[in-house]
C-alpha cells in the first residue's frame, strides 16, 4: 500500500499584500486540500500544511489560479521579497512598491520547467542544451537569498537579518534612495561553531537608478564566491566575513564600473508592528493591524478566526497585509465599518490588539513540531503554555506593560528571528532550549547564549531572578535587552546561580 506522503507548500507573495479575493482563494485551498489552517510565516507570506502529494499539483495550480506563484517560496535562489507592512497610501508608497516588484520580476528564475511540471501538466522533454538561467545560471546560488525593504526609522522588518537589506529614504515626500545593507542571516548549526547568526552590515547608498544594477552585483558575487561545498556556511554572510567588506565592495564596483556611494547613517525609532486600528492619511478609510497568536489562522472550539476573517474578506473586501511578526493587517476599512468590524471579531473569539498582554503581541514562534522536519524541540504549540508562566512573573515586578520581545524555535535555524530578541528560546534537544538575552530591540544587535539546555518546565521560573534584577537595578526607560548587554552575562548568571 503506498504512503500517504504530506508536504507543505509555501506561496510567494512580494512584501505580503493580497487582495480579498486571493486570501479567500488561500482560504479554499487550505479547507480543500490543506488541514484546514494557513501559517504566516516571518517571511510574509502562507504556508500550507498537509498537503497530500497526491495533491500537490491541484494545490499549486489553485495558487496560480489566484495569481500568485510558490517558484521562489524555497530553493537556493531569491526567496519571497519581505517589506515593511504598514499600508502607506501616501505616492512614495507606489515608487517604493514599484521598486520592490521590479527587483522579485529581475530575480524571478526564468525556468520553464516550473510551469511544465506543476501547471500544464505535459511531459517534461528538455533539451540538453536548453538556455541557462540570465542570473543563475546551471546551479543557481549556493543558498537561499534573502532580500527585506523598509522605511528609515521604522524596523519592524528586522531588516538587519537579510542577505540584502534595503532602507528607504524620503526627502519631502519622495524617495531619494536607498541605503543597501548587506550579510544578514539568522541561521546557525548548535553543533557547529563555524556556524552564527550575522546581522547585515551598512554596506552603500544608492539611487532609484542605481538600484537593480547595484543588487544584482552584489548578488553575483555571492552566486559566484559563495561556499558551494558547505552547505552550513553557504550563505553570503559567512563570505563576508571571510573575505572582508571592502574585498565586497570592491567586486560589486568592478562589476558596476564606478564607485559605490558611502550608506546613510539610520536612526531607527520602532519596531512595532503597526497593530490596532489606524487611519490612512487621508482620513478617508482606516486599517486594521489584527494580532494573531503564532502567525496560524484557524477555527477551534470557540476561536473563529478563519471563519471571521473570510466573512471579513467576504463581506468587505480588505487589502490585506501580512506582516514579517505573522500577524495580518486589514486596509481600507471604512470609518462606518468598524463598529461591525470589531461586533463580528468579538463574536469569534478574536480580540483586538489592545485586549492582547504586552508579552503575548510581542512573542513569535516558528512552526516547528509537527510539520517541520527540521523541528528537534517544540515551539508554536507549546509557546503559548509558556506565556502566561513569564507574565505571572513580569506582573510580580510590575513589568507586565514592558515591551518584551520573547521569540522560540524548535532548532537553531531561527525562522522566528530569535537572535534579535530581548529573550530567545531556541529547541537544542527535545524539550530542552538554549536561552538568549541581550539583544536591542531595534533590532541592531544580536542577543548571546545565556544559559543551555534549560527544560522547558524551567524556563520561567530560572529567568525569575533576572527579571528580578532588572526590576531593581534598570535605569529609566531601559529595555530588559539593553539592560542585559549593559550588566553582561556573568551577572545575570550569578543571579540565577544565587537562587539555586
Ligand atoms: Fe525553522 Fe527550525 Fe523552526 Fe523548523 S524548527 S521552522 S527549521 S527554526
Amino acid at each position: 500500500k503506498d504512503r500517504h506522503y504530506m508536504m507543505m507548500v509555501r506561496a510567494r507573495i512580494p512584501g505580503g499584500i493580497l487582495t480579498a479575493e486571493q486570501y479567500l482563494q488561500f482560504d479554499a485551498i487550505s479547507e480543500r486540500w490543506g488541514n484546514g489552517t494557513m501559517r504566516i510565516t516571518t517571511r510574509q507570506t502562507f504556508q500550507l500544511h498537509g498537503i497530500l502529494k497526491g495533491d500537490l499539483k491541484a494545490t499549486m495550480q489553485a495558487i496560480n489560479e489566484s495569481l500568485i506563484t510558490t517558484l521562489g517560496g524555497c530553493g537556493d535562489q531569491v526567496r519571497n521579497t519581505i517589506s515593511c507592512a504598514m499600508p502607506r497610501r501616501e505616492p512614495y508608497a507606489d515608487v517604493v512598491r514599484q521598486d520592490l516588484l521590479d527587483l522579485v520580476d529581475r530575480f524571478s528564475a526564468r525556468t520553464g520547467a516550473y510551469h511544465e511540471i506543476w501547471l500544464d501538466g505535459e511531459k517534461v522533454d528538455l533539451p540538453t542544451d536548453a538556455p541557462e538561467e540570465p542570473l543563475y545560471g546551471r546551479t543557481y546560488l549556493p543558498r537561499k537569498f534573502k532580500i527585506g525593504f523598509t522605511y528609515e526609522g521604522d524596523n519592524c522588518a528586522d531588516v538587519y537579518s537579510n542577505d540584502l537589506g534595503i532602507v528607504v529614504h524620503l526627502e519631502g515626500g519622495t524617495v531619494s534612495g536607498y541605503t543597501l545593507l548587506i550579510g544578514g542571516g539568522m541561521g546557525r548549526t548548535a553543533s557547529d561553531s563555524s556556524t552564527h547568526p550575522r546581522l547585515a552590515s551598512e554596506f552603500a547608498f544608492v539611487t532609484r537608478a542605481e538600484l537593480g544594477d547595484t543588487c544584482e552585483a552584489i548578488i553575483t558575487v555571492q552566486r559566484d564566491y559563495g561556499n558551494r561545498e558547505n552547505r552550513k556556511v553557504a550563505r553570503m554572510k559567512y563570505l563576508i566575513d571571510e573575505k572582508g567588506l571592502e574585498w565586497f565592495k570592491h567586486q560589486v564596483e568592478d562589476r558596476l564600473g564606478h564607485q559605490l556611494t558611502p550608506p546613510r547613517d539610520l536612526v531607527w525609532d520602532s519596531f512595532e508592528d503597526h497593530l490596532g486600528w489606524n487611519n490612512h492619511h487621508d482620513h478617508d478609510e482606516c486599517y486594521l493591524g489584527l494580532f494573531i497568536p503564532e502567525g496560524r489562522i484557524k477555527d477551534e472550539g470557540d476561536y473563529r478566526l478563519k471563519s471571521v476573517l473570510r466573512q471579513i474578506m467576504q463581506d468587505y473586501g480588505p487589502r490585506v497585509h501580512l506582516t514579517t511578526q505573522q500577524n495580518l493587517i486589514l486596509e481600507g476599512i471604512r470609518h462606518a465599518d468598524r463598529l461591525q468590524i470589531e461586533r463580528l471579531l468579538r463574536q469569534a473569539g478574536v480580540p483586538l490588539v489592545e485586549e492582547v498582554s504586552t508579552l503575548r503581541r510581542n512573542a513569535m514562534a516558528c512552526v516547528s513540531m509537527p510539520t517541520c522536519g527540521l523541528a528537534i524541540a517544540e515551539a508554536e504549540r507549546v509557546l503559548p503554555s509558556l506565556l502566561p508562566q513569564l507574565e505571572s512573573v513580569l506582573s510580580q515586578y510590575h513589568l507586565e506593560d514592558e515591551p518584551i520581545t520573547v521569540r522560540m524555535t524548535g532548532c537553531p535555524n531561527g525562522c522566528a528571528r530569535p537572535y534579535i530578541s530581548d529573550i530567545a528560546f531556541v529547541g537544542r534537544v527535545l524539550g530542552k532550549y538554549d536561552v538568549f538575552v541581550g539583544a536591542d530591540a531595534m533590532g541592531t544587535r544580536l542577543n548571546e547564549v545565556f544559559l543551555e539546555q534549560i527544560a522547558f518546565e524551567d524556563l520561567a521560573s530560572t529567568l525569575e531572578p533576572v527579571i528580578a534584577l532588572y526590576a531593581r537595578e534598570r535605569k529609566e526607560y531601559e529595555r530588559f535587552g539593553n539592560f542585559c548587554h549593559r550588566v553582561g552575562l556573568e551577572a545575570l548568571r550569578d543571579a540565577v546561580r544565587m537562587v539555586r
